[in-house]
Order: structure tokens, then sequence, then C-alpha cells
């Protein structure tokens, strides 16, 4: 029988994703240094805080964060595992209306405010069309989200960022998927003056060929994507009834790619 292994777009093994909180000011600095490297990332944003002083604007939020991911962070920043589920799911399906007004696509990624949350918050969340969250901390590992709805980083970029980068770049056994995934407040590195960390991560991390740069709505819609997959029961022929393309590697051979809505010998 055919051994089907997953591969990222393009027949990768390694992705990198972004994730980066609250929708400051300096998220357009930010955003400048992800472009300049080829990198990508998701930004959280409060859609009731965008007149507090000191954040980016409604309006130029499908500009400025093209080719990336705008996702939910709550209308308001509560400690929601403090709060009434019902309160919670408006502060989540709010904060999508709003959001979508601007993006003018479907907004599917949260990050939990102040890394709150509870196990009816995570079951609630598919209900509001959430497919992801994410929580604080730092996993120090490259393993993929055992689940989406407590999504820990690899690290946040105060810890070990450029340790961990390195490490990342020399991982060469094909037979994982990697993922490492950076996570913070772009406003830190104005306070810590720490901006030559990011550039010189992204500098290092950027124009890499075995490396996939995603959002983290593209990361979870890539496993969603293969897990539609649908193969014979002895791997001899698969169809792919999604949209996008997937990849796979069949028997350690060089990934091959099964185009949307078309099926395949293997
Ligand atoms: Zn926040």
């Amino acid at each position: 029988m055919n051994r089907v292994y997953c591969c990222y777009p393009g027949g990768k093994h390694k992705a990198l994703t972004m994730s980066y909180d609250d929708g400051r000011s300096y998220d357009r600095r930010l955003v400048e240094i992800f472009n300049k490297n080829g990198i990508k990332g998701t930004f959280h944003l409060n859609s009731g805080l965008f007149d507090r002083g000191d954040r980016v604007m409604p309006e130029e939020i499908s500009d400025l964060y093209a080719g990336h991911e705008v996702a939910c962070h709550t209308v308001t920043h509560p400690t929601i595992a403090r709060c009434p589920l019902p309160e919670v799911a408006q502060e989540v399906l709010e904060d999508r209306k709003f959001l979508e007004k601007y993006t003018g696509y479907p907004v599917r990624g949260l990050s939990y405010p102040n890394g709150s949350v509870t196990r009816d918050i995570e079951n609630l969340l598919p209900s509001l069309g959430i497919r992801y969250s994410r929580v604080v901390g730092s996993s120090d590992s490259f393993g993929l989200p055992e689940n989406p709805y407590r999504w820990q980083a690899t690290c946040h970029h105060n810890h070990r960022l450029m340790e961990l980068g390195e490490q990342f770049l020399g991982l060469f056994k094909k037979q994982y998927l990697y993922l490492m995934y950076v996570w913070g407040h772009s406003y830190e590195f104005n306070d810590k003056n720490n901006w030559d960390l990011m550039e010189s991560f992204c500098e290092m991390m950027g124009g890499k060929e075995d490396i996939w740069y995603c959002t983290n709505i593209e990361f979870m819609d890539c496993m969603d994507d293969f897990a539609r997959l649908q193969f014979a029961a002895d791997n001899s022929f698969v169809f792919n009834p999604n949209a996008r393309d997937c990849y796979i590697s069949v028997n350690d051979q060089p990934a091959v790619r099964i185009p949307g809505g078309q099926g395949m010998t293997l």
C-alpha cells in the first residue's frame, strides 16, 4: 500500500507563521519588516478599541495587512474566563462583524485577550465561526497544534527567538511536518527598543526554499484541506474535493500536487 504523507503547499515540510495582538500603530513598522522579507502573519484586532489612541485605523487595515490575516481579539479585550458565555459570544461575533466590513473576507481566527480561556469558551468557538485561537506562553517546540483552540506559539519574540530560529533552519528530517510560530505585540519592540531583533530574525528566516510562509488561518486551512482528501481504501487513488490544491508525498517521493476538484492515481 502506498504510504501517503501530508505536505505544505509546494511540497514543503516547514512552515513559519507570526501572530501579533492589539493592533497598535507599531504594527505598521512590523508589517514593513515582514513584507520586506516575505514573512507572513496574523494580526489580532479589537474592534472596540480603534479610537483608544495609538492604534491603526479601521480604514487602513485592508491595505496595511494585505497578504496577511486580520483576526479577532474580541471587541473590548476582557479577561473572558471571568465573563458570562453569552457576553463572550457577543465579544467574538461583534468583533468578526466589524472587522469583516473592512477585510471583505470571513474573519475566522482568534487570540484570547490576556490569554484567558476556559473549556466552555473553547467549545463555544466553532459555533461562532472561529477555527482556531491562540493562548499565551511559549512551547519551545516546532510541533503542530493538537488542539487548535489552545494553540500555543513556539515562542514569544522575547523568548529565545534567534536561537529557536537557527534550530528551525537546521531541521531537515522530511518525515516530519514542522511549524515555527512566533507571537507578541508590536508595541513591545518600541518599549524595549529592540526592533533590531525582529529585523535580524526576519532577514535570517526570509527567502528560504524549504519554508512555507503562511498566516495562522492559511496553516489551519491547509490542515483542514488535507483532512478532506478522499483516499481509496488501498491508497491507490485520491480525490481532492477542495477548491485549493493539496500536496502529498507518496512513498517518500518528491511531493505531488493534487489540483483542487480533481482526482489522481497514486
Ligand atoms: Zn491583547
